[in-house]
């Protein structure tokens, strides 16, 4: 048991829930956003990203420091909380990106570890090898070999109680995904970030990296706190938290405006591009875009970096509020309609719906249909489940009704798409009281039929009727033979 972090209330896969950092003293509530500041160029400080954006824990680069004539010393002597002068959490990186970038650094895992501790890191990382995707099998199998070695290497380093990452690779092989988080949380190391995932979104591959996390997560245990590394793009917040992410880090607020480039819940613009901002955040309200686009650089990239900082935190929040409220799906629903690649994570998402079913609440407030996706969601999984499970005494004449009850029947069902049919009793329980409007996809009558075949199949002795308001054909078609089906209305 991982007594450091706890999940506490859970949607989906995603949950909020409390990382405890010994060293410094803190709890970090997750999911959380930790900003990447760049030891020699401070666009927005330490101190205000505390104070100002409500920063609990940031990320900075324990390889650059190291290696940095006019740093390293000063960071032994001050330690990275006085330098930086936040008191929040502080997790640092070793390297592991530059040796994907240059192909060589200049320190091992032992050396790393070590420094990350004597600077006053709190959660230090071990030199990983970060596979790109798409690689050979060969190649995928044996950088993860060495990762492995490190983390285990890792796990006799002595340093204090400062936590440490395990990272999870294994490239675009889910089987080694869910191989290397089986091995990672088989260690006695910390917080488990997914690595080399930044190839995937800035490629917009969202499907993949939904897949990747998945198979990480099956590998992974419950009391793991998962962190997406390198992914700090406001738009896939809630679809990776969905799917289980804690940890986001985000150097994109920096990164982006130094571009110009201004980002929002749907994607990215370009400064150059905006009449208006979108946007009630300090920046925007007191500034057009052509009063930022006169400024000079300097100004321009402070600005900037403060409006994505603004919209970037408060996403987090906007998805921690859905956790809580248990609508994250619909969030992500929305969140999905802003880019054709955000809607393969969304589907890919959906892909693992046995997989969200299994933390998913049995009750929430409200379950709005919204799409033909809503029909896929892991509570109508779960009622299919039910379904099969479901006995009917043998002999029974049941009519499962979109309509009235009708008394030629033993017994009447209410027969509602995208769930199929459910006893009368359960109409007042969750999910079976969900919003659903008036017109409906294809999907969602399709998914009731299979409703149907699944007490079906469970009822083998019992004589079932279908009474339909104008299914599709393609719905009808996926009864099962011997179920009677009667259209209603006619
Ligand atoms: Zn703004």
């Amino acid at each position: 048991m991982r007594d450091h972090f706890e999940a506490r209330t859970f949607d989906g896969a995603g949950r909020v829930g409390e990382l405890r950092v010994p060293r410094a003293g803190v709890t970090v509530e997750t999911p959380a956003l930790l900003p990447v500041v760049n030891p020699h160029i401070e666009t927005v400080t330490p101190n205000e990203l505390e104070t100002e954006f409500g920063a609990q824990i940031l990320i900075t680069n324990g390889y650059i420091l190291s290696q940095s004539e006019d740093l390293r010393e000063e960071a032994l002597e001050r330690g990275l909380h006085d330098l930086y002068d936040f008191s929040g959490a502080i997790m640092t990186d070793s390297g592991s990106f530059q040796l994907a970038e240059y192909g060589d650094i200049d320190t091992d895992t032992e050396e790393i570890l070590r420094f990350q501790h004597d600077v006053g890191s709190d959660i230090g990382t071990p030199v990983d090898i970060p596979t790109p995707p798409d690689v050979s099998r060969e190649r995928a199998e044996a950088e993860l070999a060495t990762t492995q070695e490190r983390l285990e290497l890792a796990e006799t380093v002595d340093v204090g109680d400062m936590l440490v990452n395990a990272p999870v690779q294994g490239s675009t092989y889910t089987d080694l995904r869910e191989q290397a988080g089986r091995h990672a949380a088989g260690t006695d190391l910390d917080v488990f970030p997914v690595g080399a995932v930044v190839p995937m979104l800035n490629s917009y591959r969202y499907a993949d990296m939904v897949n990747v996390v998945a198979a990480a997560k099956r590998g992974l245990t419950t009391d793991a706190p998962v962190h997406l590394f390198g992914a700090g793009h406001p738009m896939m917040f809630a679809l990776a938290v969905a799917m289980g992410c804690d940890l986001f880090d985000s150097a994109a607020y920096a990164l982006y405006a130094r571009d110009d480039r201004y980002l929002t819940v749907r994607g990215t613009e370009h400064l150059a591009d905006l009449e208006y901002f979108p946007c009630s955040c300090p920046v925007c309200a007191d500034h057009t875009p052509a009063e930022v686009q006169a400024c000079d650089d300097a100004s321009r990239e402070r600005l900037l970096a403060r409006h994505n900082l603004h919209v970037t935190f408060e996403e987090m929040r906007r998805v921690k509020q859905a956790v809580r409220t248990g609508n994250l799906l619909e969030l992500v629903d929305v969140r999905a309609r802003g880019h054709p690649a955000m809607l393969d994570g969304y589907r890919a998402l959906l892909d693992h719906a046995d997989q969200l079913e299994r933390t998913d609440p049995v009750g929430k407030d409200a379950f709005f249909h919204v799409s033909a996706e809503s029909s896929r969601r892991p509570e109508v999984l779960r009622h299919h489940q039910r379904l099969a499970r479901l006995s009917v005494p043998e002999g029974t004449d049941l009519l499962c009704s979109e309509g009235e009850k009708n008394d030629d029947f033993d017994e009447t069902w209410r027969l509602a798409a995208p769930f199929g049919p459910y006893p009368r009793h359960l109409s007042d329980s969750y999910p079976l009281t969900a919003e659903l409007p008036e017109r409906r996809s294809r999907e969602a009558y399709e998914t009731a039929a299979d409703g149907v075949a699944a007490l079906a199949e469970a009822n083998p002795e019992v004589s079932l009727t279908v009474a339909h308001w104008q299914w599709p054909d393609s719905a009808l078609a996926r009864l099962p033979d011997g179920v009677a089906v009667r259209p209603l209305g006619e």
